[in-house]
């Protein structure tokens, strides 16, 4: 799949991530996607990770959260209406306009925003949430290289499944792919190469280390999966641990 990277905030949502995965005081907030995601029976590799699925809520809550600041006249960072036509601009090349036909109220801008999200339908069913995807996977992209912030991410996934852990399943060759050209093809501690032992090993299932081990409540999913030499993986001893080591582009 080829992603038109249009960059829309993406960094901003990139760092309210970053920022809020681990820390005890956005504990709950977070919580609530783990709690959502691992009411249904969980897929093994799902094809739209849960790293993606994580984003599409982010972006989404961001957006809820600062109109509900603005109706209860808190400060607020952003105006919701406003970055969704920019990006509705941005990615759909579609120009909304509320001339004479949208009413704001300046009373309850929570409502106001809820029945923006329907008006901006008439342009194109569920347009709203097809821009909230097109963002999310850009800030997918690029969380998926950070590996500090993918420890962090699924120690908090990993909650769901202490006491009910994931069994052992087959890696598909889509997952193994992601992370041998994210890791460069080295081991992630010791920088080990393993793209020869890659394709000579029949045994090359070893490689890929769950980040979060599965007996520790670590998903089956290929934001959980690194490169991990046979050495380094044994010293890792079943714990959760990643690096920050990278090769540098050039
Ligand atoms: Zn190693």
């Amino acid at each position: 799949m080829m992603i038109d990277m249009k960059y829309f905030n993406v960094y901003y949502f990139c760092h309210l991530a970053n920022e809020s995965m681990g820390k005890f005081e956005y504990a709950s907030t977070n919580a609530e996607f783990t709690e959502q995601q691992f009411q249904i029976e969980p897929e093994e590799f799902p094809r739209i990770s849960v790293l993606r699925e994580y984003c599409s809520w982010l972006v989404d809550r961001v957006f809820y959260e600062q109109a509900s600041l603005i109706s209860n006249d808190q400060a607020y960072d952003f105006n919701p209406i406003s970055w969704i036509n920019q990006a509705i601009t941005k990615y759909k090349q579609i120009v909304i306009s509320t001339e004479n036909e949208f009413k704001f109220d300046e009373d309850d801008y929570l409502e106001t925003y809820n029945n923006y999200l329907e008006y901006i339908n008439k342009y194109e069913d569920g347009l709203f949430y097809s821009v909230i995807y097109d963002i999310a996977t850009e800030v997918e992209y690029i969380l998926f290289q950070n590996r500090d912030f993918l420890l962090r991410f699924n120690e908090q996934q990993a909650v769901a499944f202490e006491d009910n852990p994931r069994t052992r399943v087959y890696i598909p060759e889509w997952v193994k792919r992601a992370v041998l050209f994210r890791d460069k093809g080295c081991c992630v501690f010791c920088k080990k190469d393993l793209t020869g032992l890659y394709t000579l090993l029949e045994d090359n299932e070893k490689q890929f280390d769950h980040i979060v081990p599965l007996h520790d409540g670590g998903i089956n999913d290929v934001c959980n999966i690194q490169l991990s030499c046979k050495e380094c993986n044994l010293k890792k001893s079943d714990s959760s641990k990643t690096s920050t080591l990278y090769r540098s582009s050039y």
